[in-house]
């Protein structure tokens, strides 16, 4: 495919470059690259690869933004708050570059669908905040045989690596025992807003790298770095024969939707219950009007619930869990005196992942059989139900 006279315009410092030139910028154009999470990596990734002129860019998001993403999700102006993210990128990086193809996929990734979502891409670049996720995807891509471009971010600090199919560690060679539940993502834990932006434009430099093949992928190197202490590291990743996906044996061969090291069960996971902020006021409607009573757990820090909470809830930081499961059970007891059933157990948090964290202690302390999770936590609830409820910072 020939460079169009405006096309040569527009690149013109890579045209200059002899490593790209007309070739690699050509390579460019017939690419076709997957963005996976319309986040904090997503964004600076996209608005790169979109300006660098990738022919075919996808994006996947199931989410709208938040205006708590506008920190650090540069794709996104104030206006596009509560936008579909997919929509609203789709019009800004269209509009940073009308000469390629952007297309939303708005899905939610799964062992079911990933296969189909990645299948017509050559290269995909994993900016979820999900540790499962981030597994499907490595699992996906090394099962179709494609490139893949993993990053991670954790308050100060990031992480990349990239996998290259038959030649190098794929990340669950790296990280062979991950504990899902152990990582909160970056609305429990924070994140410094200029970090994704370091990490994500290393995403879109190795993916323009793969594309043009040029330069010393970040193949079998684990590249860290501390905005704190602006230091990058690097460890060698050696790929593992026993790795259960890329291994010579391999137990994964088709996309899986959990960690299997995850630290809970698949029998204890699918006892947890999940309700959206919706079903919950709905629940909690019906339970003060009939007998059947709730017991709602916010498991956020003392601060944080301090400076607002849902009226019938009690707190019990994540933390001190464990060790008031006793007192817990006590409340349980009390009020299922005199009733037929047990209370359900409602955990609470600011976004949904510590209370999941939550709602697995519960199992396997044995104080609920069925815990319920708030999915999208009190951020949700103020969303979707009630508009005035102010969700205090971590
Ligand atoms: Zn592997």
């Amino acid at each position: 495919m020939t460079l169009t006279a405006t096309e040569k315009q527009r690149y013109a410092r890579h045209l200059s470059l002899p490593e790209i030139g007309a070739t690699g910028q050509s390579r460019l154009k017939n690419a076709k690259v997957l963005v996976i999470g319309a986040g904090g990596l997503g964004s600076p990734c996209t608005l790169y690869l979109a300006a660098a002129g990738v022919g075919r860019l996808g994006l996947v998001d199931h989410d709208v933004v938040d205006l708590s993403n506008l920190q650090r999700q540069v794709l996104f102006a104030n206006e596009d708050v509560s936008l579909s993210k997919t929509s609203a990128a789709t019009k800004r990086l269209s509009a940073l570059n009308p000469d390629i193809e952007v297309v939303a996929h708005e899905i939610k990734l799964t062992a079911e669908n990933i296969l189909d979502a990645l299948r017509d891409y050559d290269v995909v670049v994993d900016g979820t905040d999900r540790v499962a996720t981030r597994y499907l995807i490595n699992d996906a891509c090394v099962i179709l045989g494609k490139p893949l471009v993993s990053a991670a971010i954790h308050r100060f600090e990031g992480q990349a690596i990239t996998y290259v199919p038959g030649r190098s560690a794929c990340y669950r060679c790296s990280f062979p025992n991950a504990k899902d539940s152990h990582v909160p993502n970056c609305a429990d834990a924070g994140v410094l807003g200029v970090l994704p932006g370091v990490m994500g434009a290393i995403q879109a430099t190795e993916a323009i790298k793969l594309v043009t093949g040029i330069g010393e992928l970040l193949a079998g190197r684990l590249l860290t770095y501390d905005a704190l202490t602006m230091r990058f590291a690097e460890f060698t990743v050696a790929r593992r024969t026993d790795c259960a996906v890329c291994g010579e044996n391999p137990t994964i061969l088709t996309p899986e939707d959990a960690t299997p090291t995850s630290r809970t069960t698949a029998a204890q996971r699918s006892l947890i219950s999940h309700a959206t902020p919706r079903q919950l006021n709905l629940r909690l409607v019906a339970a003060r009007e009939s007998s059947t009573p709730i017991l709602l757990v916010d498991v956020r820090e003392s601060h944080e619930y301090g400076k607002g909470s849902l009226p019938e809830s009690i707190n019990v930081p994540i933390g001190e869990l464990q060790a008031r499961t006793a007192e817990l059970a006590n409340k349980l007891t009390e009020a299922a005196r005199g009733r037929t059933s047990r209370p359900d157990v409602v955990f609470i948090c600011r976004s949904g992942g510590r209370s999941l964290q939550a709602c697995e202690l519960a199992v396997s302390a044995g104080l609920t059989a069925v815990p319920i999770n708030l999915d999208g936590g009190l951020l949700a609830w103020s969303r979707d139900v009630d508009h005035e409820f102010v969700v205090a910072a971590v």
